[in-house]
């Protein structure tokens, strides 16, 4: 691949932007590509190279890039009219109530801009219904840049994970490991009456991507609710992305108190959101008294966008492209790490996948034909990653030092790391996955 351009641009960068970029993930080795712009499933960066693109945003872009005819122009149309305005407009209804029409534990909806701001809104929200403080999050669990989740660490026994967090944050926060259910009942025997929300993921998306064993999405809901304390189910990533419409939350059957969204909400715009009934969402200001407020809160260029991607999925066949062609990805995947490296986990449903780098131990057939499901009849289900921490031991450097240079030389756009998940969009082809398993199977 020919880079002269983009190490041209990131010598540039590194003069004025800490570490060339503007987030953390994008710093990759020795440097990463620059992108000239987006045609559908592909990328060209900034010397001509196409790459087939699974990044999609970090996950936003679910009809990939540049929009449909229709989206386009409506977007187009609302910027003409002038960008923001600092009053309530139409659009952030209508999408308001999209959102509450097809997300099943939703029936009101504060719009922010980031899935950062939609999770610190939500523990703020968490905190002032309960009068609580402590929060309990998963081990590894990722919920955007925030004081409250940066930590690390287990059970109590929690420090920020970032210079320039007061200790304190983290004495409010504990961690348990994802699907273990008795991590999560020690806690609240021992201190239930203090703890405000368990903040998670439906599905690990963000830190590896790993399935909820049967019963365990229940567990959380039944102990939060004995101990009224909310659940909050971040849906970042898998809102409007797995279980279609009815996000993660329709999927597995299970209602939490709080939703935040993000991501593929604004259709490719700075948009998240947080979710709920209206018995805790008026808790927010100007109904309540927890304050939430925001310049560019609902905007309406991005609130637009959107609500057409959001529109254009319901009306069009796209998660049932996303969805099989995801299928398909895994499918032969599967096939391809069984014969190459049989320790390897492919994981993901829906339009997400990935291959987590198990190491040796972890072999033998598998019952998932497309993607791990954590079934324990399953041969492998003892050694398939189980939460963070499994997702950590196995080989990072691998993927990051061998695997993904060698795929973007085969024309291919993954994650930097192992621990961020791929996206299949609805501008993908058969085609690009048959390329991307032909260059799966020369690399691994
Ligand atoms: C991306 C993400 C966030 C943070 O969203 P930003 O828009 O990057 O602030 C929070 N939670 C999850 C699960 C995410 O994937």
């Amino acid at each position: 691949m020919n880079d002269e351009r983009s190490r041209e641009l990131y010598g540039r960068a590194l003069s004025v932007l800490p570490g060339g970029v503007n987030s953390s993930v994008r710093a990759l080795r020795p440097y990463p590509f620059f992108v000239r712009r987006g045609e559908g499933g592909h990328v060209i960066d900034a010397d001509g190279n196409r790459l087939i693109d699974y990044v999609m945003g970090y996950g936003p872009l679910l009809l990939g890039h540049g929009y449909p005819d229709e989206v386009d122009a409506r977007i187009r149309s609302q910027l003409s009219d002038g960008a923001m305005y600092g009053a309530p407009t139409e659009v952030e209804v209508e999408l308001a109530e999209f959102v509450a029409r097809h997300v099943p534990s939703v029936e009101m909806v504060r719009f922010v801009n980031s899935g950062t701001e939609a999770t610190v809104s939500a523990v703020r929200l968490a905190r002032g219904h309960t009068g609580r403080d402590e929060i309990v999050v998963m081990e590894g669990g990722y919920h955007g840049a925030q004081e409250s989740t940066l930590v690390e660490g287990g059970g109590t026994d929690t420090a920020p994970s970032s210079a320039g967090i007061p200790s304190e944050f983290a004495e409010h926060t504990h961690a348990v490991p994802f699907n273990d259910e008795e991590a999560v009942r020690n806690i609240f025997n021992e201190r239930g009456d203090r703890i405000a929300a368990v903040l998670t993921e439906p599905m690990l998306g963000n830190h590896g991507i790993v399935y909820p064993i049967e019963g365990y999405l229940e567990a959380l809901r039944e102990i939060t609710a004995e101990h009224g304390a909310l659940l909050i189910f971040d849906e970042v990533i898998t809102g409007f992305r797995v279980g279609g419409l009815a996000c993660a939350q329709g999927k597995f059957g299970i209602d939490p108190d709080l939703t935040t969204f993000g991501k593929v909400l604004g259709g490719g715009f700075p948009v998240g959101a947080v979710g709920g009934p209206a018995g805790i969402m008026e808790g927010l200001t100007p109904a309540g008294d927890v304050f939430q407020s925001g310049t560019y809160s609902g905007h309406p260029v991005a609130m637009t966008a959107g609500l057409e991607t959001l529109r254009y999925a319901a009306e069009n066949d796209v998660y049932d492209h996303v969805n099989t062609l995801g299928e398909r990805l895994r499918s032969g995947l599967r096939e391809i790490v069984a014969d190459r490296a049989p320790s390897y986990t492919v994981v993901g449903t829906d339009s997400i996948f990935g291959v987590t780098f198990t190491r040796e131990g972890a072999g033998g057939e598998g019952e998932c034909e497309d993607g791990c499901r954590q079934r324990p009849s399953c041969p492998r289900f003892d050694s398939c990653p189980k939460n963070g921490a499994d997702v950590a031991n196995a080989d990072t450097e691998r993927w990051e030092r061998l695997f993904w240079p060698a795929m973007c030389e085969q024309g291919i756009f993954l994650s930097a790391n192992q621990f961020e998940a791929q996206f299949v969009s609805y501008a993908h082809t058969d085609e690009d996955i048959e390329e991307t398993l032909d260059a799966y199977r020369a690399v691994l």
